[in-house]
């Protein structure tokens, strides 16, 4: 820590114990003395790296002038444009204070003549993760609780269900046989699609069972399943068609009472405002790696709310990817469930407070509230995996996935 920040930081404790004490503000004087630097202080962003794991998890790191570092999370896809992207970026916030993280939301995205897509959001997404990660730090508190929370103590999650953990939540794929890729099924497909869920319905009878057709199902057949899946009561329909059509999911959901849900294909707040003025989904699930950060995800909560509808947040990433969301969950009002919150990761020092009655309790530390582990980090650096396009096995035509 420079000597400035020091200095100044023994200055405010010692001011603090005196006066304080004596007018009985001790919880003032804890609360600078948990805060590694004052509000007043000066603080800048010294190095920002960025870290592509062999799963295609992509991290980045900022570093500051007073020792406190941050973490976030980028897309999987493109990994290694990710990355190079995050590292242009650095050299807009090396030497600012990064605090005024909102201030930055808007440098990043404003400031590129070309906005939006997954990687510019990507990027703008793990860099607000952890600059809301310092912020948090120098100030000695939780990310939502600078956000204005808690609005909650602990976060409603899906997963496997499981009696230790109390999970009663999860999400399925429709399939037969095979996947429902072909442009129209027949009712042989579609028959065994209903069977099977009908079979986990039977297994799971008070489990909430979301099913993911994640886009690979045609408009037409997705019609057909949506109608013949209904009596075995799914919790949702995830991502009924690809989202690049928002007109086509708005007219399927016109014929199903069970909610549509989709996101995690949807960017910034103005991808998920045709979603919900078109009535095309009544759950939303951004993704706090690419639709635009914790800043973008409470701003689509708040859009949502006007609606009545809730946030789900997508997520089958990293550390960082569930730390923030959980830290969303805990600022917004409209929250419904957090997709594998019951995920444990072994690239945190430290495990999160463990999920009990499928709830997982909001993290209590300062910023994310997690310290990551960069040693096993570096250990899984390396090449991220291949691309990964799918074939019809009849024919080996491309299909969606
Ligand atoms: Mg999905």
């Amino acid at each position: 820590m420079p000597q400035n920040l020091v200095s100044r930081r023994n200055w405010l404790q010692t001011m603090m114990v005196g006066p304080a004490a004596l007018v009985g503000l001790n919880a003032a004087s804890s609360i600078v003395k948990a805060a590694p630097i004052s509000p007043k202080d000066n603080i800048k962003v010294t190095k920002l790296e960025t870290f592509v794991l062999k799963n295609s998890w992509v991290f980045v790191k900022i570093s500051t002038n007073a020792g406190i570092t941050g973490w976030g999370e980028m897309l999987k896809d493109d990994a290694k444009a990710c990355a190079a992207g995050a590292l242009e970026v650095g050299d807009y916030l090396i030497g600012k204070d990064p605090r005024p993280v909102v201030h930055h939301w808007q440098a990043i995205h404003r400031g590129a003549f070309y906005r939006g897509g997954p990687i510019k959001s990507a990027i703008s997404s793990g860099i607000d993760q952890a600059l809301w990660d310092i912020a948090g730090k120098c100030y000695g508190v939780p990310v939502y609780k600078l956000l204005g929370g808690p609005t909650r103590d602990k976060v409603f999650v899906y997963g496997t269900p499981d009696p230790i953990t109390g999970v009663r939540a999860m999400k399925v794929g429709p399939s037969g046989s095979r996947k429902l890729h072909k442009y129209l099924e027949g009712h042989k497909m579609v028959d065994e699609a209903v069977e099977k869920f009908a079979a986990l319905r039977e297994k799971y009878p008070d489990v909430d069972i979301g099913i993911d057709f994640h886009g690979a199902v045609q408009p037409t057949t997705a019609s057909v399943l949506v109608k013949a899946l209904e009596p075995y009561r799914p919790w949702f329909y995830e991502e009924i068609v690809q989202a690049l059509n928002v007109d086509v999911m708005a007219d399927i959901a016109k014929k199903t009472h069970i909610p549509l849900a989709t996101g995690e294909r949807v960017f910034l707040k103005w991808g998920f405002r045709e979603i919900l003025e078109k009535g095309a989904a009544m759950i939303l699930q951004p993704d706090v790696n690419y639709a635009g950060g914790i800043t973008e995800l409470k701003v689509i909560a708040g859009m949502a709310e006007a609606y009545y509808a809730p946030i789900a947040p997508h997520n089958p990433n990293g550390p960082c990817s569930l730390a923030a969301s959980l830290q969303v969950a805990g600022c917004v009002p409209n929250f419904l469930v957090q997709e594998r919150g019951d995920r444990e990761h072994e690239l945190l020092a430290e495990p999160l407070p463990p999920v009990k009655d499928g709830y997982r309790p909001l993290p209590k530390g300062p910023g994310l509230g997690i310290t990551i582990d960069e040693d096993k980090l570096m250990d899984e650096v390396g090449e991220p995996r291949e691309y990964q396009p799918q074939y019809d096995a009849d024919d080996d035509s491309v299909v969606d996935w």
